[in-house]
């Protein structure tokens, strides 16, 4: 396996990696070349915690697209047709898109383009920014192999936001809302040239181009960021915000809301059991200090679909369930709060603890994000299987493991003692390196 393949095992999620092997799979058996590319080797490469596993196809996907979609039980969440790329969506929950190389032709400044098919070389030199023009070959003759015309590389070392060409943001004016969201979730500089070509593309004031369409895709794309708050700031102060809305300014920001959300997101324990759509909790903060009529304004302007436009607005409705169910004596165990908040949805948990007024379910929350997961997660098979005395290939394992974890949750399983540390062994021979009573005195 060659180093890259290696890589990119150890960062993926298994499931993710799952989704390489059969699209790699389908692929082959079109007869097409295919290569992962895009965020996820920028990601790999950087370091950063993986999100995407997009592919690019030399030729037409459609074969490939089919041959997932008639046997391995993927669904089509989106099609561009302009663009030959598919959203797919795996039964393991992965997300990922295909597409074809291709090569886009701007006969002027913000227009739409002419595509044409192209090789995977020249598809990576018209993408937006060098750090997102990496790919990686699935193919059987040259499978590992890193492909990588603009440098990315070198710009990911440098921690440098780079375009690719020198009219790559006039060509599509949406790469500088782009640029701005990668370099506040990356923390990287713009390079000098890009810089220049922003003012100037600033200056010819062509992010007024910028369609309500894409608009919303950079919008929907916020919510999933780190720090939208941040994202927001930015925009501000870089006079962009006023592409979305004309009246989010000032207090309607909602600076301190998105700080408040943030600073609950990150109380969730990395690598716990928890998942939360991102979108209508961003989309509530977002709104949440404008007019009915400020907000029905922005709707309409970016044409929020309805499924999207519910995920807001129907938040606190689905909501007050678990609300009356946290704030109830009977919730009178650790145990019994965990159950509760592990099996609701994380966007409902976020959302009270950002919103509800009631003390108690604010606390539970809290613990639970705090403390109680955090515990779970520091809980070993081993732990459970000395505890038990069964494997954890038995069939009865899981419900002992469930068993164990609620019952440390109550109190009523002591955390067992950690393992004796086995004393150094004495040097060889000859004198002692330090004097043992001087070294338990410093500690
Ligand atoms: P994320 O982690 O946010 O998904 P990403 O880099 O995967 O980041 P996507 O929006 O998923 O971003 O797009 C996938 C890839 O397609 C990008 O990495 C980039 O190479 C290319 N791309 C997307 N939008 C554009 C654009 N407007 N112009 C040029 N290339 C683009
Ligand atoms: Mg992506």
């Amino acid at each position: 396996m060659s180093d890259y393949m290696f890589m990119l095992e150890s960062h993926m999620r298994p499931q993710q990696f799952a989704v390489v092997q059969q699209v790699q799979a389908a692929a082959e058996a079109a007869g097409l070349n295919v290569f992962l590319s895009g965020g996820a080797m920028r990601d790999m490469l950087g370091g950063f915690p993986l999100q995407d596993v997009d592919f690019t196809v030399e030729g037409n996907p459609a074969k490939i697209v089919k041959a997932l979609t008639a046997k391995d039980g993927v669904t089509v969440l989106s099609e561009n047709p302009l663009r030959k790329s598919w959203e797919l969506k795996f039964p393991s929950g992965v997300v990922s898109e295909i597409g074809m190389a291709q090569e886009a032709h701007y006969a002027k400044p913000a227009s739409k383009p002419v595509v044409k098919p192209a090789t995977i070389h020249e598809d990576l030199r018209g993408r937006d920014f060098t750090i997102n023009a990496i790919a990686l070959s699935l193919n059987r003759t040259s499978r590992g192999l890193l492909i990588d015309p603009t440098n990315g590389q070198g710009d990911l070392e440098a921690r440098e936001i780079r375009t690719t060409g020198n009219y790559t943001l006039y060509d599509d004016p949406v790469r500088i809302l782009r640029m701005l969201r990668f370099k506040a979730r990356l923390g990287f500089e713009i390079s000098a040239r890009t810089q220049s070509q922003y003012e100037n593309v600033r200056e010819a004031k062509l992010e007024e181009k910028i369609t309500p369409e894409q608009l919303y895709r950079e919008l929907r794309a916020m919510a999933d960021e780190p720090n939208p708050g941040l994202l927001i700031e930015t925009l501000e102060r870089e006079g962009l915000l006023t592409l979305f809305s004309p009246t989010i300014n000032g207090a309607k920001l909602n600076l301190a809301g998105h700080e408040k959300l943030l600073r609950l997101r990150q109380m969730v324990p990395f690598g716990a059991e928890f998942h939360s759509e991102n979108l209508g909790l961003f989309l509530f903060v977002l709104t949440e200090n404008l007019t009915p009529k400020e907000k029905s304004g922005l709707v309409k302007f970016l044409g929020i679909p309805k499924a999207d436009l519910n995920a807001m607005t129907k938040l606190d409705a689905a909501s007050k369930k678990l609300e009356s169910t946290l704030k109830s004596a009977k919730l009178n165990k650790a145990s019994l709060v965990y159950q509760t908040l592990l099996t609701a949805p994380g966007e409902q948990v976020l959302y009270l603890a950002y919103k509800s007024g009631q003390r108690l379910v604010q606390d539970r929350i809290k613990k639970h994000l705090t403390q109680y997961l955090p515990g779970v997660l520091e809980i070993t098979e081993q732990e459970v299987s000395n505890w038990c005395g069964l494997s954890p290939d038995d069939a009865k394992f899981a419900q002992k493991h469930k068993d164990y974890i609620l019952g440390r949750l109550d109190g009523r399983i002591r955390k067992p003692a950690p393992e004796p540390i086995p004393e150094p062994e004495p040097p060889p021979s000859g004198r002692m390196l330090r004097q043992p009573s001087a070294a338990r005195a410093t500690r």
